[in-house]
């Protein structure tokens, strides 16, 4: 083992000499506790390293070992539930060990390595598999099977297999390489978190991520695999937005990476994760979750690792032929570590003092989002097509930073030309993410979020203004965007309606005339607008109050599927142009204001699926208070 000497500590930061084996990114042991660190320069035999947790009581002369591999996590059966800080140690178990506060030094390994498995194989002995193959299954919980995975690097036959009960680090199968040389395949399996996991390739798939919150869906919506941004001035709703697509969006895995500041940021997380109810199954949510949180009294490095532990994760769900939704809350806290730690090394800071790379570190975040075609199939034994295209495909570790990942890049690829057998139907997973952001001072212009903003696709734009009129989701539409729409709209032709796209960009485009006009009502009083206008004011405030306003805690609110989204946008847009004909046939304004139908389209968002009688009710209505009446022809 390669041992060296402090040299220097500053915060975060130390500076050891002496470890002349050690390599960028490997793991080290700092001090006689053995605190745990990362090595992210190296000069010579010099590395400078950030350490995770308080560097206090640390000084030069103190070893340095260096462990010979990458900050790594273990990914098996037990991840779900679990509460872990930025390098994957379960919060449960360093309290256990150390009380309420922790202590330094401690490691707990991330799965729990006496918790036993019920292991039901799916392949036979003699079957020859590849990385990323499911040779079997575990029953995490009573919502998610955990699918057991050759690592990304092997291939081979599996010369023995059997179900059972294991933990985690008992061998479950032996696989033969094609060199003859064997390997022990267990639960688990570690991989660097600075390594994308590689996959076949990335699909560009439209298919909506379907939230059921009706501003975000209809008109900002976001893809599976997708990438979003939101901000978070404090009130504005940010955390309720945040649980709402945890909860209900039509994916099965949720990762929560809390990159808090202050203790209590970071508790409210803690706090409130775990109250969450799954509303798909009624089990907790937490079952279906992984939570990673920086607990206060770690330093800004373990903020820094937190981001990468948590993507790591989710692309191994997503491996397993998962839909993960990954959340990272806040970006702004894990860039200010980034800062600190650049100011530490003494680099060449950039904008605003953070490190000119900032803009390539959060695209190379982002980047690891993506809807896939995963490693590997499903039923690698049984299934008897060989491959086309998507074995020679080149695998997507690209810009790969380790060299373990490269190398282990390089066999995949090599064995997917060897073209085994494969199975026909390819499995596909995805990693849509979400990072909010919280500039000091609410400034959009800094350096943060406008290196976001250039990667991200889909920009909720929470407002505290509108929270402050308690226009709830508090999404402003007027700045909101979302790069999907042509994507998505195939999708939304095939499974809500071939109209949809079309009413939803009418209705954009009411709300953004709504804005034009409202300067001149400010100055001159409704009055002054034509009677079309004035409809049109009237719509836009029917598109904000019976659509946009979307109340989180009412049971028969707070999810809308899309069929029930279209048919809202369909009937406010039907009364809109009845409006406009009944005035032209001579109907007055007021009149047609006052209809009663109006309020039984205030109601319609609270439909259920089961009941849409609400919706010819009210046609029938608009027939009879409007269209009759006006004399128009139907
Ligand atoms: P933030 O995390 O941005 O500080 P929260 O998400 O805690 O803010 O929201 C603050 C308050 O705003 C909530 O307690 C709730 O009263 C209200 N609120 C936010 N979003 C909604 C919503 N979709 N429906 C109803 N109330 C909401």
């Amino acid at each position: 083992m390669d041992q060296g000497t402090i040299r220097k500590v500053a915060g975060p930061l130390v500076v050891a000499a002496g470890l002349v084996h050690a390599r960028m990114y490997d793991l080290v042991r700092v001090g006689e506790q053995g605190l745990m660190g990362e090595i992210i320069e190296m000069r010579g035999d010099r590395a400078s390293i950030q350490v995770y947790e308080e560097t206090e009581g640390l000084g030069p002369g103190m070893p340095v070992v260096s462990t010979g591999a990458p900050l790594s996590v273990e990914l098996g059966p037990g991840m779900l539930e679990a509460v872990y800080d930025g390098v994957q140690r379960p919060l449960d178990a360093l309290q256990a060990t150390s009380g309420a506060f922790l202590a330094r030094g401690v490691s707990a390994p991330g799965l729990d390595r006496e918790k036993r498995w019920e292991f039901v194989p799916t392949v036979p002995p003699g079957a020859r598999v590849t990385g990323g193959d499911i040779i079997g299954t575990v029953q995490e919980n009573v919502v998610i099977e955990h699918r057991i995975m050759v690592p990304p690097a092997l291939a081979g036959e599996i010369v023995e297999i059997a179900g059972g009960s294991y933990t985690v680090t008992d061998t479950v199968a032996q696989l033969r390489d094609d060199d003859g040389g064997m390997h022990d395949l267990t639960l688990m399996q570690t991989w660097p978190v600075r390594v994308p996991r590689p996959y076949v390739r990335k699909i560009g798939t439209g298919e909506p991520l379907v939230t059921g919150t009706r501003v975000i869906d209809t008109f900002f919506p976001i893809v599976k695999g997708g990438v979003a941004c939101i901000p978070g001035p404090f009130g504005a709703g940010k955390t309720v937005t945040q649980h709402q697509v945890a909860k209900w969006s039509n994916a099965q895995v949720v990762i929560f990476i809390g990159c808090g500041e202050r203790g209590n940021e970071m508790t409210d997380v803690l706090m409130e994760f775990p109250e969450l109810t799954d509303p798909y199954s009624g089990e907790p949510l937490m079952k279906r979750t992984v939570l990673v949180a920086n607990t206060s009294n770690m330093p800004v490095a373990a903020r820094e690792a937190s981001v990468y532990t948590g993507i790591t994760m989710a692309e191994y769900f997503r491996d397993m032929g998962y839909e993960v939704v990954l959340q990272a809350d806040s970006t702004s806290r894990w860039a200010e570590a980034m800062r600190e730690i650049s100011g530490r090394l003494e680099e060449m800071p950039g904008d605003e003092g953070f490190p000119a790379y900032l803009g390539t570190k959060l695209a190379a975040f982002y980047e690891r989002a993506g809807a896939v075609e995963c490693l590997g199939g499903s039923h690698p034994a049984g299934s008897s097509s060989l491959s086309s295209d998507s074995a020679t495909a080149p695998v997507g570790a690209a810009g790969s930073e380790g060299p373990d990942a490269a190398s282990a890049a390089r066999s995949v690829r090599e064995d997917s030309k060897e073209g085994p057998l494969r199975p026909a139907a390819p499995r596909t997973g995805s990693v849509s993410v979400v990072g909010s952001v919280s500039p000091p001072g609410g400034d959009l212009s800094e350096p943060v979020v406008q290196n976001t903003l250039r990667v991200v696709k889909v920009y909720w734009a929470l407002q505290d203004q509108l929270a402050f009129q308690r226009h709830f989701p508090a999404i402003d539409w007027l700045t909101s965007y979302s790069l999907y729409l042509d994507r998505i709209q195939p999708h939304w032709e095939a499974d809500v309606s071939p109209d949809f796209r079309g009413r939803r960009d009418r209705c954009m485009a009411i709300l953004q005339r709504e804005n034009d006009l409202a300067e001149i009502v400010r100055l001159v009083g409704i009055e002054a607008l034509s009677a079309e206008e004035q409809i049109l004011m009237e719509t836009a405030k029917s598109i904000r109050e019976d659509f946009l306003q979307q109340n989180a805690f009412r049971d028969d609110d707070q999810f809308s599927s899309l069929t029930e989204q279209d048919l809202l946008l369909k009937t406010i847009l039907h009364f809109h142009e009845s409006a406009v004909a009944a005035q032209q046939h001579g109907a007055a304004l007021k009149d047609i204001f006052a209809a009663p139908v109006r309020e039984k389209i205030a109601r319609a968002k609270y439909a259920t699926l089961d009941d849409l009688s609400i919706f010819s009710e009210i046609e029938s209505d608009i027939e009879t208070q409007l269209v009759a009446r006006s004399g128009v022809d139907a």
